[in-house]
């Protein structure tokens, strides 16, 4: 599932394609005549601010991507979107429909754009800030990562990376972990962060829950595998109806 470093690698890409060009056909027909200022992104959103002063925002969802190809070629498999450059095409294809493209008129962005959290590529991080955050709530420190109100852009693989990276223990609670800790951890998170940006960058990316995809994470996906660092096998621990990954030995326990 696209996490900030998916969402961050298809902003670059789609700069490259269509950042500063002229829209000349689409399937959205507001957006013919409209020049692509500038390609943004935050948490995982990406914003396209327009020369008419519309801003068009793209989520990817569970499995949207965006894919570079010729004018002539036809839809592509899933294809929900398409924007004409020049010869050049992008096309949104999404299998399962959770992206969502909203153009807004007056640049207003969506509520859950509007709420997001700092980014930690946008607006870097801040350890003090961090921790007096997580001061206010109760729940788990994986739980509450996944909250992009806290935190935007990390999603369920860069929070198991990024705990794991830290040593921290993802059912402790996050309000129990002191500046030490959470200092550990913004370093775990921007190295998570760089290390998917360095071995995912192509212009398809390959999410890793697709079948015959490579894996490249530490803990992500590796349940029953040795850990990396001390190897003792890596545990799969459902939270909040979700897959945790982590290492029983090596993360400091709850
Ligand atoms: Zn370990």
């Amino acid at each position: 599932m696209p996490e900030l470093p998916e969402v961050e690698l298809t902003r670059r890409n789609l700069a490259r394609w269509i950042g500063g060009k002229k829209i000349a056909d689409a399937s959205l027909d507001r957006l013919v005549g409209e020049r692509v200022r500038s390609v943004e992104r935050r948490g995982k959103w990406l914003r396209l601010p327009l020369s008419s002063g519309a801003v068009l925002f793209s989520h990817l969802g569970m499995t949207g991507k965006w894919l570079e190809r010729s004018r002539s070629d036809g839809p592509q498999r899933w294809e929900r979107a398409r924007i004409d450059v020049g010869r050049a095409s992008v096309r949104f294809v999404d299998p399962r429909r959770f992206g969502r493209m909203i153009l807004a008129r007056d640049g207003k962005p969506p509520a859950a754009f509007a709420a997001l959290g700092p980014d930690p590529l946008v607006d870097g991080l801040d350890a003090r800030a961090l921790h007096a955050r997580l001061q206010r709530t109760k729940r788990s420190i994986k739980e509450t990562l996944l909250d992009q109100t806290v935190l935007a852009g990390v999603g369920n693989i860069q929070a198991a990376e990024a705990l794991w990276r830290a040593r921290i223990d993802p059912r402790r609670r996050a309000d129990r972990l002191d500046l030490a800790h959470v200092r550990k951890l913004v370093a775990g998170i921007f190295a998570s962060i760089r290390f998917t940006l360095g071995s995912e960058d192509a212009p398809e990316l390959v999410y890793v829950e697709e079948p015959g995809a490579p894996n490249p994470f530490k803990v992500y996906g590796k349940a029953e595998t040795p850990c990396p660092r001390c190897r003792a096998n890596i545990r799969r621990i459902v939270q909040a109806g979700r897959s945790t990954f982590f290492c029983p030995r090596c993360q400091i326990g709850p």
